[in-house]
């Protein structure tokens, strides 16, 4: 075999020979590589397997035995049989020529009636752990990989994890140690299985999927793994001639676009109008409510001025340059009012208005036709069927609700509905404080990507969030998610996670491959924190907004009753975390502070008596520990009010503190002044705890990028 390596690692000549027989097969229309097949190629990359010899005779089989070696496998090869042992296609450790004869023959019997290409005769491979690698495609996210543990039972343990291709060695790394059967691979006492070798293999397989777009899925079921290198037994593909794919969109400069629509110098709104209780209305009032930092030009033929601000009959009669515009005309009028502010020279429209592609043939077209018309002139658009973006920085408000005033705030956010944005905007606002807003409707144009690239470069962000029903941009997605997160946080809640979508399932591969499992693997390998529900997403949105990161897995649990105190010693270690040991001499300082009925030194439990002064004192006196990473207090609804000011007064030293106060739905007052001084409420401390370990590991894997 030649060494000659491309970039990929697969040699030239056996990209050639691979090649010719992938041509073969989808020359002769089949959709299916056969096992001695997919060896062929695996053996060119330099994987072993257990070969791909195949017998065309009784006599052909003895001799290729003989020389194998004793026992031997024989197994059916023909185009018509996917899953060979299930009619009597595999006979395993044949000890001698006579029981190769045998084999051979009933073998050619029980496949009589389908398409014998011949048998291939294997050697007997040594029992090993059992793997599953798979390759299969997502409509959305393209190849992506798996890996399991494997044999007969796949499909029922599921014991399978599954990452987007390409892979890093870090994901690859993540995925082994990611399923349950982990223990298995590592063994009790030192290495049960060679796991660099492991690792190695599922590199290549990443290699070979990307190098030949041919194969669409594929299924090593199983690989022997040993303590010195693996053995793929069965190999399968499926293949297709490559399809064209539509370049995935990324015009260089989307960053800068973006800050225009976030940060623009002037907005013209083509249907404002001064009639209250119209579209048109709401969104010129909030511009003007929220003192949008630039110009403002209101477009209504019909009209001198709009609500105190001289008007314009049309767009291009404004004789300053425009930045964006707001398109808020009804949707027959749209191309014509998008077409104008392209002649304008407008850099970003948001089309608000309804009725595109989401109605039906005519709005689809008229969708169509914007697309082409932006497209021409090079211009972004958001939308259509949105609610604009809302940057509180600058007062630029494009909701078509009427906002109230808001606080500006470090939190982004992306939202496909434009109902939902302003809807928690509006309820949030007490408790958390949004810098930007931005919902995509239709995303025609600019998609939650684009808008995720955006956040991770603006300075007032600090934490973003995603709220998403599904994702356009695939491997960009993953690609621009990785880069943010390295920064600031990324959470998102994704929506349709039961509906497993019914496709042909042809492979082990594909029948594993659920469309949740595929975004969990999408968000987890680009280091994207999942929200559960809407409850975790804002619990986890509060935190990191306006908690810094734990800096150590130990956490001091300051309590007014045990059950609590429990419940969170719980939750803490089922997340990974654990209660912080102080140090002796704070251990001793601790107990001459705590009244003699308080024993536990963590939870720290006081027993319905705890005053603002005690916390303050226990707090202070944690913070100083070295194995304390954060704190976790449970707070008495009833005195809520007495801590706040406290509370605030105290040097955390950069750790972070959440706190728990058990139905706080009845004190809400008091839980308002909590959360604007900073400190994050929660309903409960499973919750808290769940979050604090939440942060930790996103602090894990930052420091790590960091390092790497
Ligand atoms: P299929 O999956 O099409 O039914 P396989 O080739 O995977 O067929 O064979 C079925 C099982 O037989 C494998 O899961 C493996 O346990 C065993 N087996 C197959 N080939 C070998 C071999 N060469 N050495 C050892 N065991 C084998
Ligand atoms: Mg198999």
């Amino acid at each position: 075999m030649d060494s000659r390596t491309g970039e990929t690692g697969v040699s030239v000549t056996s990209g050639e020979e691979c090649r010719a027989i992938f041509s073969q097969a989808i020359g002769e229309n089949r959709t299916y590589l056969m096992e001695h097949e997919c060896k062929e190629i695996l053996e060119s990359m330099g994987i072993a397997t257990t070969g791909f010899l195949v017998a065309g005779s009784e006599d052909e089989a003895v001799e290729m035995s003989n020389k194998l070696g004793y026992p031997v496998v024989l197994k059916i090869v023909s185009p018509d049989v996917v899953h060979k042992t299930d009619s009597g296609g595999v006979k395993l450790n044949l000890a001698d020529e006579d029981a190769v004869r045998a084999a051979y023959g009933e073998i050619v019997g029980a496949f009589k009636y389908q398409h014998i290409i011949g048998v291939a005769v294997q050697k007997m491979a040594d029992p090993g752990v059992e793997a599953i690698i798979g390759v299969t495609r997502d409509p959305n996210f393209g190849p992506v990989l798996m890996f399991g543990l494997g044999g007969i039972f796949v499909e029922v343990l599921k014991d399978v994890t599954f990452r987007v291709l390409p892979v890093t060695l870090q994901d690859i790394d993540e995925m082994i140690q990611e399923i349950k059967g982990y223990p298995l691979l590592k063994g009790y006492r030192g290495k049960a299985v060679d796991i660099d070798a492991l690792k190695n293999l599922l590199l290549k397989i990443s290699e070979l999927v990307l190098t030949f777009p041919e194969i669409r899925e594929l299924d090593l079921n199983p690989v022997f793994l040993y303590p010195r290198g693996n053995m793929t037994v069965d190999a399968r593909m499926f293949v297709s001639p490559v399809p064209e794919t539509a370049p995935q969109q990324s015009s260089g400069n989307t960053v800068e676009q973006m800050r225009t629509l976030f940060y623009p110098g002037s907005i013209a709104v083509l249907g404002a109008t001064s009639v209250e209780g119209k579209l048109g209305y709401n969104v010129f009032r909030n511009l003007l409510f929220h003192k949008f930092a630039g110009k403002l030009y209101p477009i209504n033929p019909k009209s001198e001025s709009v609500q105190g601000v001289k008007a314009y009959r049309s767009i291009t009669e404004v004789p300053d340059p425009v930045d964006l515009a707001i398109v808020l005309v009804p949707a027959s009028a749209a191309v014509t009012a998008v077409e104008e502010c392209c002649r304008k020279g407008v850099k970003i429209i948001v089309v608000e208005t309804a009725g595109f592609a989401e109605t039906g043939a005519d709005g689809k077209a008229a969708q169509e036709r914007i697309r082409e018309i932006i497209k021409a002139h090079g211009c972004r658009l958001l939308g259509p069927n949105c609610s604009g973006v809302i940057n509180t920085h600058v007062g630029n408000v494009q909701s078509i609700g009427l906002v109230e005033e808001v606080e500006k705030g470090n939190i982004g956010m992306t939202a496909q509905a434009g109902v939902y944005a302003a809807g928690i905007l509006t309820g949030l606002r007490h408790v958390m404080n949004f810098g930007i807003v931005a919902t995509i409707g239709n995303k025609m144009d600019i998609s939650e990507t684009d808008i995720l690239e955006y956040l991770g470069s603006d300075d007032h962000i600090d934490v973003v969030a995603m709220y998403m029903e599904d994702v356009k941009s695939g491997r960009r997605f993953i690609d621009v998610a990785s880069k943010v997160t390295e920064k600031k946080p990324v959470i998102a809640l994704k929506g349709g996670r039961t509906a497993a979508g019914t496709k042909v399932v042809s492979s082990h591969t594909a029948s594993l491959a659920g469309n949740d499992e595929i975004n969990s693997a999408a968000f987890r390998q680009s280091g994207i924190i999942r929200a559960r529900d809407n409850e975790h997403l804002f619990g986890l949105l509060k935190a990191f907004a306006r908690q810094p990161l734990p800096r150590g897995d130990g956490i001091l649990v300051i309590t007014y009753t045990g059950s609590l105190g429990v419940a969170a010693t719980d939750t803490l270690y089922l997340n990974g975390m654990r209660l912080a040991e102080l140090e002796p001499e704070l251990k001793e300082r601790l107990k001459g502070i705590l009244p003699d009925y308080v024993t536990s030194l963590n939870p720290v439990d006081y027993s319905f008596s705890m005053d603002a002064e005690q916390l303050r004192k226990t707090i202070e006196l944690g913070i100083v520990s070295e194995d304390v990473g954060g704190l976790i207090v449970v707070l008495q609804g009833e005195i809520l009010g007495s801590f706040v000011d406290t509370l605030r007064s105290i040097d955390y030293k950069g750790k972070p503190i959440l706190s728990c106060v058990a139905v706080k739905e009845f004190m809400m007052e008091d839980v308002i002044r909590m959360e604007k001084a900073g400190f994050p409420v929660y309903s409960t401390v499973e919750m808290a705890a769940e979050i604090l370990a939440d942060m930790y590991r996103y602090s894990l894997r930052k420091d790590r990028q960091a390092q790497a």
